[in-house]
């Protein structure tokens, strides 16, 4: 289910346009508006979840397809030979600033060491 005033929501439904890089059925994988690496590419299920803790409780087979969705993203990116990170914020201390769950996708270049 989409929620009205969510802006994931939004893009995965194609009403605020993005730069699609991976669609199927429950997963849209678009390019971050605000690049952190000169790959960064989010993944995020097309039924709302507010976190990852959410979906791990009640969608699990989309969490599944999200990581289904991470692997067509890398191929897409040609990242597999180099490496990629895979980033996923959670609540405030993990500063997740869009309430709809989504895994990042960096690569494309040699990332810090620094994770924190
Ligand atoms: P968070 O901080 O929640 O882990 O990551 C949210 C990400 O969403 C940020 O990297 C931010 O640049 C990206 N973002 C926020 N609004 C939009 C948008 O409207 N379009 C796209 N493509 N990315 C967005
Ligand atoms: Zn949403």
């Amino acid at each position: 289910m989409a929620l009205d005033d969510c802006i994931f929501c939004k893009i995965a439904a194609g009403q605020i346009p993005s730069r699609k890089v991976y669609e199927d059925d429950t997963v849209l994988a678009f390019e971050d508006v605000n690049p952190q690496a000169k790959v960064h590419v989010l993944v995020v299920p097309k039924t709302h979840y507010t976190d990852i803790l959410d979906i791990s409780r009640r969608g699990i087979d989309d969490l599944g397809a999200m990581m289904r969705g991470v692997g067509e993203v890398v191929r897409a990116k040609g990242l597999e030979k180099n490496g990629f990170r895979l980033v996923n914020n959670c609540g405030s201390d993990g500063c997740q600033s869009v309430k709809h769950v989504h895994i990042h996708v960096l690569g494309g270049e040699q990332l810090s060491e620094k994770m924190s």
